[in-house]
């Protein structure tokens, strides 16, 4: 019972952005190469297809039961997860929110199998499907029986951009990942797979190409094999009239940290002419206790412990990969 406590505090599908989040999550921690997000704004409906694992029968018909996960063990490992979804509630929320149907087919199974699930989660209509492996799932009427949040969200253009935004973050952290993102039935835009984030990196900044960045990969032993990634828009080829482009990633997830962002701004502004703009990318894989995701629920702003160590640590690498950069 501690561990449900626990899971349901951080709860929040609140938008269709939250939606495709949490869908396109489940995609990668399926170990999906390929996604397609399809939306109908106006319908309030969102498909998300990919080439992940899938699910057999039996893990299809309790995938949306109330703290169903397969991702999680015990209270303990709550502390040590790795992979993104980690509370087995979106899937059950989701059939209280909205109309929910799944199909899914494992690689090594002939057909797969389409359900669709009732408001408490249970499967309710089971049938074959002849689909290629991986999942399809399908949200509609979304918010249809809360009227009262579908007023509170703002118009649907500005909720696509945060679709939009959304779906960036997470590719920024997955670049082996081809997306496909449709609306209306038409596409709306793609997100090309690349071997490195410095290749992926152009996709997001038009004006900066991979021959302008440099990427630092720094192995750091303590605590327990870390490791810092960082990609640095060389300085004297960085356009003027852009704003500062910072993002910080922990674990393949975009955060806000402000105490890493400033260190980075910093830094910069150190070595850098007063009229130009950093373009900067900050990937930390380190041990998950070292980080609470809890500063707020949707878990996109963290608390680092040992921050000065941290910054310490992102002041070299910037430092060392501006060298290379004007070497
Ligand atoms: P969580 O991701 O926190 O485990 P969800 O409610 O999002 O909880 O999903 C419940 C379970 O359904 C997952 O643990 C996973 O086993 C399965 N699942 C959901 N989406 C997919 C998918 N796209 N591919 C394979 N399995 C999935
Ligand atoms: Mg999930």
């Amino acid at each position: 019972t501690e561990v449900v406590y626990l899971i349901t505090a951080g709860e929040v599908i609140d938008s269709l952005a939250a939606v495709v989040r949490e869908l396109v999550e489940n995609s990668l921690d399926a170990g999906a190469t390929r996604i397609v997000v399809s939306l109908w704004p106006q319908q309030w409906r969102i498909t998300v297809a990919d080439n992940g694992c899938g699910m057999n029968l039996e893990d299809l018909e309790k995938a949306a039961t109330t703290h169903s996960t397969s991702k999680i063990y015990s209270s303990a490992d709550l502390w040590k997860i790795s992979s993104l979804g980690f509370r087995g509630e979106a899937l059950h929320s989701l059939t209280n929110l909205a109309s929910l149907e799944i199909l899914s087919r494992p690689a090594n199974e002939n057909f797969g199998w389409r359900v669709t699930y009732s408001e408490a989660g249970k499967a309710e209509r089971v049938e074959i499907a002849a689909i290629a492996p991986g999942t399809v799932v399908t949200v509609s009427n979304l918010f249809a029986n809360c009227p009262a949040r579908r007023q509170g969200l703002p118009a649907l253009a500005q909720q696509m951009k945060a679709v939009q935004a959304t779906i960036q973050q997470i590719a920024l952290c997955h670049p082996h990942v081809n997306w496909q993102i449709r609306q209306n039935d038409r596409e709306w835009f793609a997100i090309y797979p690349a071997t490195s984030l410095k290749q992926l990196l152009p996709q997001f900044i038009p004006q900066v190409k991979a021959a302008d960045l440099q990427e630092v990969k720094l192995a750091i032993p303590q605590p327990e094999n870390s490791e810092l990634l960082l990609v640095v828009g060389l300085p004297d080829r960085c356009h003027r009239h852009r704003p500062d482009w910072v993002r910080v990633a922990f674990n393949g997830r975009m955060v806000k940290s402000p105490e890493l962002e400033q260190t980075i701004l910093t830094a910069f502004h150190r070595t850098l002419p007063r009229d130009r703009y950093p373009v900067c990318l900050l990937h930390l894989l380190i041990a998950p206790d070292q980080i609470n995701w809890n500063r707020n629920p949707a878990k996109t702003e963290i608390y680092l412990n040992e921050v000065t160590y941290w910054q310490e640590q992102v002041n070299q690498a910037i430092e060392q990969a501006l060298r290379l950069s004007s070497a």
